[in-house]
């Protein structure tokens, strides 16, 4: 791996992985290196008002992976730890998910170094505003199209829609995904990632011949993702055992009440004194027994301190990157745990941005229904390919749909050529 201004643990982590489908596909160093790195990224400096009157400076980033297969997509994290180098790790994966899934898209991301919970809704407004004026030359709806990530929602992408908008003179529904449907959103967005994780358990549960009414579930993260998530696999017969947010977790063996949890959290903007289970750590969570865990906050929560200790048989990847290199090995070494690697288990995500977009460009409008029959024909047709890939290489799951990915890109790259 070069040294590059994204040097970080979780850019390195990413760079691993797309070493290992790399090396398992043969591609040449030359391919390596032209499909490895990112195309290209913008820094910015965001000073708002805050309420109080003083004026205080946010950094903020969007790294736009490659631009060989139409424009790029990617979600807007607003998190305290957020850097370029985990930006850049976020971008790379998402370029292997749009290609995984078939999407005329490249991987981006974006984030602000920023604490959401410590803003007000006026201040927020006021960021979003800001990081979108400020990215105006670096996206456009046939260029980079932003989306939801940690931190942000779609009343975020309703601003960051309207902020554009004005600049153009025009309504342009279709710069950013992830909206309410009022204000051009696709029905089943909001839901669509968690839906997707639900899917994909219930496929991974087929497979292992284990009936839905006899799985248990713990879901680390309660925020957009993971609550959907639980709530899809209750409604679908799982019973949720534990949740948890960045509170802390909650252990209920009869059965946590999904839709209670939810609107608690909905009221309070977390779990904290949530009494709907018995309280424990976010470490002792991962290590519950259970037949799915699904991890659904931030990356590198497993890692080779807590691999050896997960108790699962399925391991769904709603997270982006939740699990790092070192725990994938010994995963992989233990052979007691099917993964559902992050770049399918939450495309369901950026698919039904992808409908969002089509539906906004097209000015026509889809039902509920119509959007997840499309995603989850999507998602069984990834799984499926991700399934002969594993046969064909001989590899693991993450490997097959990152090897997936990667040679999809690097062959569109070949294609295209080196210009001049
Ligand atoms: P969110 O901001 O809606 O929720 C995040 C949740 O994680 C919150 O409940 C928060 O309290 C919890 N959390 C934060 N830090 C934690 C910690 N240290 N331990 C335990 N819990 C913690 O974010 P989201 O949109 O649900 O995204 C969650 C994950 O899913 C991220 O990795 C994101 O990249 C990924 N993802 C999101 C989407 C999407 O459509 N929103 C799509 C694909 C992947």
């Amino acid at each position: 791996m070069r040294d590059t201004l994204y040097k970080s643990d979780v850019f390195a982590m990413a760079c691993g992985q797309f070493e290992q489908a790399a090396d398992i596909l043969e591609l040449p160093q030359d391919v390596r290196e032209r499909t490895l790195y990112p195309k290209r990224c913008l820094a910015v400096t965001l000073p708002i008002r805050r309420d109080n009157g003083a004026v205080e400076v946010f950094e903020g980033f969007r790294v736009q992976h490659h631009l060989t297969m139409g424009p790029t997509k990617g979600g807007v994290r607003f998190h305290q730890d957020v850097n370029i180098g985990e930006v850049a790790a976020l971008a790379m994966w998402m370029t292997w998910k749009c290609a995984l899934a078939g999407l005329p898209y490249g991987g981006a991301k974006g984030g602000v170094t920023v604490d959401p919970s410590k803003l007000s809704p006026a201040e927020l407004e006021r960021l979003s505003r800001r990081y979108m004026t400020e990215m105006i030359p670096f996206v456009g709806t046939h260029v980079d199209v932003m989306a939801p990530d940690m931190g942000t929602n779609p009343q975020t992408m309703a601003w960051m829609m309207d902020t554009y908008s004005i600049q153009l003179g025009h309504s342009e529904p279709a710069i950013v995904t992830g909206k309410p449907p009022e204000v051009g959103g696709s029905l089943g967005r909001k839901e669509a990632t968690g839906y997707g994780v639900a899917h994909c358990t219930r496929r991974a549960l087929e497979d292992a011949s284990i009936p839905l009414n006899q799985a248990t579930a713990v879901v680390q993260g309660f925020g957009n993702v993971g609550s959907h998530a639980a709530l899809y696999l209750h409604q679908m017969g799982v019973k949720v055992i534990a949740i948890s947010d960045v509170t802390g977790g909650w252990h209920n063996p009869a059965g946590i009440d999904v839709r209670a949890a939810v609107d608690y959290a909905a009221r309070n903007r977390s779990l904290k004194n949530w009494n709907g289970g018995d309280p424990m750590s976010n470490d002792e969570l991962l290590a519950l027994e259970c037949t799915v865990l699904i991890p659904a906050a931030l990356e590198r929560v497993i890692n080779a301190g807590n691999a050896g200790k997960l108790r699962c048989k399925i391991l769904a990847e709603a997270a982006n990157g939740p699990t790092n290199n070192d725990a994938d090995a010994l995963i992989n070494a233990r052979g007691d745990i099917t993964v559902i690697p992050d770049v399918l288990c939450n495309s369901g995500g950026v698919i039904v941005s992808y409908f969002e977009w089509l539906q906004n460009l097209q000015n026509a409008y889809w039902t509920e229904r119509e959007v997840f029959a499309k995603l989850e024909g999507m998602l069984d047709k990834s799984r499926m390919a991700v399934l002969a890939q594993q046969k064909r290489l001989r590899t693991n799951p993450r490997t097959a749909a990152l090897a997936l990915g990667v040679e999809r890109v690097a062959a569109a790259k070949k294609l295209r050529g080196l210009f001049p």
